[in-house]
């Protein structure tokens, strides 16, 4: 490709991000490192315009390791008798909240394998308290539940959910055993759409048998869904998985598929996630620099995160939470970006506060 034709293509980009799957496929088979650094410059100017320069900080509280899916590449898989499982009290998750209130911090993201001891109505009654107690936005990031339960959690005043695709190529997410199916995973993700949430989709990049095409595929649904939030981070071989032998995916391919999803979404919010910051040192400084506008440190107690082992070497798995909040900061005032002190909604919708009163016990 000449320099001309690739300045043309970015800057049709940059205006409108109305990219097709040729025009992605190019983008992502780009080898040259200075053309690869036009197109995350190219998705850093979207990012400026359509977001700003603010960075969003979720506090996320990893708290359940306990999972009924299979999913092949993650560590936590149903089965792994090498995890030492654990679940933190609904108590323990709302007093968390509450003190990353008191920390300034105004969105707790709450994460957990797909553990079934918390019920619909368990999980109900948690984000109930946390609403109650202090202004944060609530996300979930539970895995595939029913209609019922995204409902009753959205009543409880939950704000957004996070629940990626992984693959929209049908073959490939049968190939990683999760118990489930993209028509389904899709289903649910229709359901939070119509419930109200803001709703963050994404996939991994470098899944075993994983082509330009099915990431090509992977962004034309994103750029058509136009999610609130995506999550697109490196797959890591997991030890004691399925996959653990495989190789992993690579930061230039993530960081490619960053700079691509912030192109075609405009103004979504966009994780520098921990697999990047895992796979490089500088991995989520270089995703902030790619279309990246959100970080979520880890807020997990010492004692347990070091247990909700989906890869190895997580990035700071064994960081005081103050430390690891300070350097992170430190890291984004370094790259001349400013940190949020607002809520953090997603710009494609306003949020919609829950009026339901009912009880759940
Ligand atoms: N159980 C919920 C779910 O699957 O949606 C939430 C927790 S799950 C650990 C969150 C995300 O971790 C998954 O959506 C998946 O993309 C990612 N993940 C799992 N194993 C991974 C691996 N080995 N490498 C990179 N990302 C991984
Ligand atoms: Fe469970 Fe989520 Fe891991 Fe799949 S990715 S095994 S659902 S924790």
């Amino acid at each position: 490709m000449t320099p001309r034709v690739l300045s043309a293509l970015l800057d049709r980009a940059v205006e409108s991000g109305n990219l097709d799957q040729g025009d992605l496929l190019t983008l992502l088979g780009l080898t040259n490192i200075d053309d690869i650094r036009l197109l995350l410059k190219a998705a850093d100017i979207v990012r400026e315009r359509e977001v700003g320069d603010e960075v969003h900080i979720r506090g996320l509280i990893e708290f359940s390791n306990y999972c009924r899916k299979t999913c092949s590449y993650c560590g936590l898989r149903s089965g792994n008798i090498h995890v030492k499982r654990y679940r933190m009290t609904p108590d323990e998750i709302v007093d968390l909240a509450i003190s990353l209130d008191d920390r300034g911090i105004r969105t707790a993201v709450l994460q957990s394998g797909e553990d079934p001891w918390f019920s619909g109505c368990t999980l109900a009654e948690v984000v109930r308290e946390i609403k109650a107690k202090t202004d944060m936005a609530v996300t979930l990031s539970v895995g595939e539940r029913s209609r019922e339960d995204y409902a009753l959690w959205h009543e409880a005043g939950a704000d957004r959910y996070l629940l990626r695709h992984e693959t929209i190529n049908s073959q490939l997410f049968d190939a990683m055993q999760t118990k489930s199916t993209i028509h389904h995973r899709l289903q649910c993700i229709e359901y939070l759409k119509e419930l109200g949430y803001q709703v963050g989709i994404g996939f991994m990049v470098g899944l075993p048998g994983q082509t330009n095409e099915d990431l090509a595929a992977d962004l034309l649904f994103v750029k058509d869904l136009q999610p609130d939030m995506l999550g697109i981070g490196p797959f890591i071989p997991s030890p004691d998985t399925p996959l653990g032998d495989q190789p992993g995916g690579t930061l230039e391919m993530s960081l490619k598929c960053v700079a691509l999803g912030r192109i075609v979404t405009r103004n979504a919010l966009i994780p520098a996630t921990t697999a990047m910051g895992t796979i490089d040192e500088y991995g989520r400084e270089k995703a902030l620099e790619a279309g990246a506008n959100v970080v979520m440190p880890n807020y997990t107690p010492l004692g347990r995160r070091e247990n909700y082992t989906i890869y190895p070497n997580k990035r700071c798995i064994g960081e005081d939470p103050d430390l690891c909040h300070g350097c992170l900061t430190a890291r984004i005032l370094g790259l001349g970006r400013k940190i949020s002190t607002g809520r953090g909604d997603s710009p494609k919708k306003q949020t919609v506060s829950s009026t339901c009163e009912h009880g759940l016990n």
